[in-house]
């Protein structure tokens, strides 16, 4: 057994109880780190790794950091996931006897940080506990504790539809129990990046039965209270800014989920995960970062009542129509500060002034906002005019306590105003009063003495002196002056009536310092007790600003109000939202959409790159506009509430992952077709395209088939297989629908136009054209397709209608080929597998079948 330093056995004890955190431990004016934590730590942080002999024969590996600029390195590892345990001095040194008393005074995890370097504006920041039930259910409990905000949900649908659930939702860090199987805590850890923390223990704490009277089912409390043990235990802090916990009925939303999340870009982009291009970034005009919060929480769930939906709608209409009351009502939001962040942080304790004028700042603007919104029409407008109730006590109070411009430091005075307090008024008098008479003394001094040069100074060591040059010294008359310091060229004196105006002015100071804090305290204690209306003032205003920002995009970008229908969706003129934005102006062909009791299925073709895809997302986020209170893209908009949307739209990045992009669509597809219910809308797009034509064709038949008859979904399907559009013939809602291209001198000319009925060519070769391949092969090509299709032709004719399989390689072999080459490079062709070749491989293999021919 090695033995260690007591230090080291005490760092060892301390380190035992967290041993998932980096614990930074004290020692002077550093935070060191030992052992592999050390090791990590520099490698992660880019700092010295040191060595300590810590009483072993081995060094002990060491690095860290100075206290007072921690913070950055803490954040620095709070950001990549890691939790940090700050570990203090709690004794002072020079009392300890032997080893200094040392503990751990704050855990800082990725979900728990308060902070605001360490949080994102924009974002929530959540730290939610997952717990599973013997009847295969699961409660997600969520909690922003920079806010307040709890929200809890019960989730039946498996394993499956909690990573559906979680999918986009700000998780930093997830409390779960130590018996959730090791592969599903793997998933949670690489698929969504959670840092895991564990608790087990979920027993309901008599403390939190005010959080929890929403709660209805015994496994929401369980749920809620593994989470709140959590907190508890790790994070030792005040938890009164708790707002009760919220219910979330996952069925009262249209639920997307996890690859539709994905797939449409709703918040970020699938490539650059950022927002730029993403849905968010089209509709946020937002002012405040509460604001773009809330949006982002209602882009996760649309609604599905109809009701709630036209209420949101009347407001943006409302707001829309007094547009020059719209620009006031921006300005005004401008000036609110993020009234929940506050709030959390004045339950926290860690507020300073600053934050307090913030506050008051923001509430003050409350009749102005008031004001403005009395000008627009509307019940809606009234009814959120109504809950903004101004707290003027409270603006009153700040107005009146709170110093102009105070210190970030809550400990040196400056904080409160003259008048607020008489007490601090007198301390300040005094020490006033003592430093006019010491300013009086100078001159006095200087008369009576007759020195010119005679100073009064003050400084810490010795506080107020009377300075005389040496030269001068004679003139001084005895006794009067008792010596104090003695300096190159002058001595220092003080008389026993300035030592006592000066205990005078510091005790006021110092007595005006200590007040301040404490007044400080109370002001900040009063404004606590008003955290409920705080945070109730943040919602509304969160509303009015989403709302007001809808508003403003659906003028800017000419959107309309939807109107719902019970069984017909009606497009006209739809463009989609983001894709319009990108492109120079008025390029973006607009295109109608229809589905209704007749057409439950579009089947649409059309050459690869003239819009299918775009116009298939374009019409799951048109819903989603919809069904979130937004005006949409379109001029006229009959809508259908959806209360599920599926996607499996090609992504760019399924190329990258080659042969897997078969398995990625079975699963999407499977999902959808296993989930959906009549009224979901599924949007496939070229299923089948990474198997073989043979398998893929007959695939996505089946599936159209199955949805067409079992499920009866709204469903777009995108097919570069020209030969299901005689599904129309068989299945009596599918309708077809081509995007329309055209050719002009030779070239293939995309129109976006979206029209009725099936596109007569594949146009493939074109595209191939476009892309620059080698004129002379082009040429072949068309040639070769040519013959294919002459054959096709007979083929037809003996069968009577398009077979199905006519382009599988084997029955070419059985045509008569022009040559025998020919249909063997038409197998070659053929039998190349795209998704498993780098570019320079098709190079090579084009260049063998060139020569071939
Ligand atoms: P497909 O799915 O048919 O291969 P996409 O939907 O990916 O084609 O569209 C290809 C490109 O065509 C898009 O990136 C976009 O720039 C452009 N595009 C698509 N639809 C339109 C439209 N309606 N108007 C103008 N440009 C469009």
């Amino acid at each position: 057994m090695a033995v260690h330093t007591p230090m080291m056995e005490q760092y060892l004890k301390i380190k035992a109880d967290y041993k998932d955190a980096f614990l930074f431990f004290r020692l002077g004016d550093f935070y060191e780190m030992f052992f592999d934590d050390a090791v990590q730590a520099a490698r992660e942080l880019e700092i010295t790794l040191t060595k300590r002999d810590g009483g072993k024969q081995d060094p002990i590996p060491m690095c860290g950091v100075p206290y007072h600029s921690a913070e950055n390195y803490i954040k620095n590892l709070i950001d990549k996931g890691y939790k940090v345990a700050i570990c203090e001095q709690v004794e002072d040194p020079k009392a300890a006897k032997g080893v200094v008393k040392r503990e751990v005074v704050q855990l800082v995890t990725p979900g728990t940080v308060m902070e605001n370097n360490m949080l994102a504006e924009r974002d929530n920041n959540y730290i939610a506990s997952l717990s599973h039930f013997s009847d295969g259910s699961y409660v997600i409990a969520y909690n922003d504790l920079s806010v307040g905000e709890t929200n809890v949900a019960l989730i039946s649908g498996g394993w499956n539809a909690v990573m559906h659930e979680l999918y986009n939702q700000p998780v930093k860090e997830m409390v779960i129990s130590s018996e959730l199987p090791e592969t599903l805590q793997d998933e949670l850890r690489e698929k969504l990046s959670i840092t895991l923390s564990y608790q087990d223990e979920t027993t309901f704490n008599a403390e939190y039965r005010g959080l929890c009277s929403t709660l209805n089912d015994e496994r929401l409390v369980q749920g809620f209270s593994r989470l709140l043990n959590y907190i508890q235990k790790t994070q030792k802090r005040s938890l009164d800014h708790l707002q009760p916990a919220g219910v979330i009925e996952l069925d009262h939303y249209l639920s997307l989920d996890m690859f539709s999340k994905r797939n449409l870009e709703l918040t970020e982009t699938i490539l650059k995960k950022g927002k730029h291009g993403s849905l968010l970034w089209v509709l946020d005009q937002t002012v405040t970062a509460m604001g773009t919060r809330m949006l982002k929480k209602w882009l996760d769930r649309p609604l599905l009542n109809e009701q709630d939906i036209e209420d949101r709608l009347n407001i943006v209409q409302g707001f829309l129509e007094g547009f020059m009351e719209r620009d006031l009502l921006r300005e005004a939001l401008k000036s609110v500060y993020d009234l929940e962040r506050l709030a959390g942080r004045i339950a926290y304790g860690n507020v300073n002034a600053r934050d307090l004028l913030q506050l008051k700042q923001s509430v003050a603007k409350i009749p102005e906002i008031k004001h403005v919104l009395s000008q627009f029409d509307g019940a809606g407008i009234r009814a959120l005019d109504d809950k903004l109730q101004y707290p003027e006590y409270l603006v009153t109070l700040l107005e009146q306590s709170l110093a102009e411009d105070p210190p970030v430091s809550i400990t040196e005075g400056s904080i409160i105003k003259d008048g607020y307090h008489e007490k601090l008024d007198k301390y300040r008098e005094a020490s006033r009063n003592g430093k006019q008479w010491i300013t009086g003394l100078e001159q006095k001094e200087k008369e009576e003495t007759g020195i010119k040069s005679l100073k009064v100074g003050f400084n810490r060591v010795f506080g107020y002196y009377i300075e005389v040059t040496k030269a001068n010294l004679h003139l001084l008359p005895e006794d009067r002056y008792e010596r104090k310091q003695t300096l190159t060229n002058a001595e220092r004196f003080i008389t026993p009536e300035l030592k006592e105006k000066e205990e005078l002015i510091l005790e006021a100071e110092e007595k005006s310092v200590d007040l301040e804090y404490e007044l400080f305290h109370e002001i900040r204690d009063q404004v606590k007790e008003h955290i409920p209306s705080i945070q109730f003032l943040a919602e509304v205003i969160s509303q009015i600003d989403v709302l007001q920002g809808f508003a403003t995009v659906s003028e800017a970008n000419g959107y309309t109000r939807p109107v719902f229908s019970q069984n017909c969706l009606s497009i006209k003129n739809g463009r989609h939202p983001v894709v319009e934005k990108v492109m120079n102006d008025d390029a973006f062909v607009p295109n109608d959409i229809l589905l209704d009791d007749e057409t439950s299925i579009l089947l649409i073709t059309g050459p690869n790159m003239s819009g299918k895809s775009t116009y298939m997302r374009q019409l799951a986020l048109t819903v989603i506009m919809g069904q979130i209170g937004c005006y949409v893209p379109c001029d006229e908009a009959e809508l259908l509430l959806f209360d599920q949307i599926f996607t499996r739209i090609g992504a760019a990045d399924d190329l990258v992952s080659g042969q897997s992009t078969f398995m990625v669509e079975m699963l999407e597809t499977n999902h959808a077709i296993a989930n959906a219910t009549e009224n979901s809308l599924i949007l496939l797009d070229e299923i089948g395209r990474g198997t073989s034509t043979y398998d893929g064709m007959a695939l996505a038949q089946a599936i159209v088939e199955h949805i067409h008859d079992n499920i009866h979904a709204k469903t777009v399907f995108s097919t570069h297989y020209h030969e299901l559009t005689t599904l129309e013939d068989t299945l009596d809602r599918l309708k077809n629908i081509h995007v329309r291209a055209e050719e002009h001198e030779g070239n293939v000319v995309f129109l976006h136009q979206v029209k009725e009925g099936a596109a007569d060519q594949s146009y493939g070769i074109h595209v191939a054209k476009l892309a620059d391949l080698p004129a002379p092969l082009i040429k072949r090509a068309d040639t070769i397709l040519d013959q294919l299709e002459n054959s096709e032709e007979e083929n037809a004719h003996e069968t009577g209608q398009l077979s199905l399989f006519s382009g599988d390689s084997t029955h070419i072999e059985q045509k008569p080929a022009a040559n025998e080459s020919e249909a063997i490079i038409v197998q070659d062709l053929n039998n190349i597998n795209l998704f498993e070749m780098t570019p320079l491989d098709a190079m090579n293999e084009l260049h063998r079948l060139q020569k071939k021919a």
